[in-house]
């Protein structure tokens, strides 16, 4: 059995831009390429599932990806993401138990030099590994449960809200 079971179903940390105009599209998982230039201890498996920007992400799609994260043998799951609609991914893995779950993804792809992925991939990595069963996400160094935390679009950064932010 694997350390960890990553599940990338798109989002900009995947994405390739390919000319001014800004045409872009998702590519295989760069969290592969990530993580392996790193000497790691972990062992890990990563299953593409589905390559969209996550404003594409319908129902069906969300149901497809609970149904991999529920059928997954691994108990740790790290799942890479778009930003704009993971609160919405992470809430329709609510009922799923008994195993820890980590969303991440990046602001900007991880190909650019300037972009926040390897960090976030970091943060995740170490998150899911050590928290207990639960839905987590992982953005702008902290980690984040699920239902307390939502994207705020005018700083672009995730934030807890609730009783006690
Ligand atoms: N529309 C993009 C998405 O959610 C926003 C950028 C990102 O991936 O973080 O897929």
């Amino acid at each position: 059995m694997h350390s960890i079971a990553i599940i990338s179903v798109g989002g900009t940390i995947d994405k390739i831009y390919f000319d001014a105009k800004s045409a872009y599209e998702v590519g295989p998982p760069n969290i592969e390429k990530v993580l392996a230039e790193l000497n790691l201890s972990i062992t890990y498996r990563v299953n593409s599932l589905m390559r969209k920007d996550s404003l594409e992400l319908t129902d069906d799609d969300r149901a497809l990806i609970a149904k991999a994260v529920a059928e997954e043998p691994c108990s740790r799951i790290l799942i890479t993401h778009g930003t704009d609609t993971m609160v919405d991914t992470a809430q329709a893995l609510r009922n799923i138990t008994g195993k820890t779950i980590v969303l991440t993804g990046a602001l900007e792809p991880a190909l650019f030099k300037t972009s926040d992925a390897v960090f976030n991939i970091g943060c995740a990595v170490g998150a899911v590994q050590v928290l207990p069963p639960g839905i987590y996400i992982a953005m702008n160094g902290r980690i984040f449960t699920e239902g307390k935390v939502r994207k705020n679009l005018a700083l672009n950064k995730f934030e807890e809200f609730g009783d006690n932010p």
